[in-house]
């Protein structure tokens, strides 16, 4: 590990919890999933945007979760946390993921950075609400890129 990368570190640590810390230096699903069953592209309205991907498996279960964002190292801890609590529900179930579950879950998270959990509730939702209208309408799949 170089001296950069020590004190980016400490300075982190300084300010998240070690949970948060870990999620942003080695973030969980930082990936987009081919063939999802549900996808979002979502903007916050301070200018940060993220990406969700979701992929089901049979039972309607979320089996493969992915995401992007150009957002601050709080929002690529979010993302990741949101798309480890959504892995393993019904997508029914996972529309009760908010912000304040993510925030929770990332361990005394600073709440000037609430709006980035808030980001993250809003773009898993989107994805969640999308799996449903394809579940509904699947040639709807056919048309995104
Ligand atoms: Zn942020």
């Amino acid at each position: 590990m170089t001296d950069n990368e020590k004190s980016l570190i400490e300075k982190l640590r300084a300010v998240y919890s070690e949970t948060t810390t870990e999620h942003i230096l080695c973030p969980h699903n930082d990936r987009a999933v081919p063939e999802s069953d549900g996808y979002s592209c979502f903007k916050s309205s301070c200018g940060e945007t993220m990406k969700i991907w979701l992929k089901l498996d049979s039972d309607r279960v979320i089996r493969h979760t992915g995401f992007w964002t150009n957002g601050c190292a709080a929002t690529i801890a979010c993302g990741s946390m949101a798309t480890e609590l959504a892995k393993g529900s019904l997508v029914t179930d996972a529309l009760s993921i908010d912000a304040r579950a993510i925030a929770d879950a990332l361990v005394d998270f600073p709440e000037g950075n609430f709006h980035c959990a808030g980001l993250a509730e809003q773009a898993l939702r989107t994805a969640l609400i999308n799996c449903l209208e394809i579940s509904r309408e699947p040639w709807k799949k056919m048309y995104r890129k």
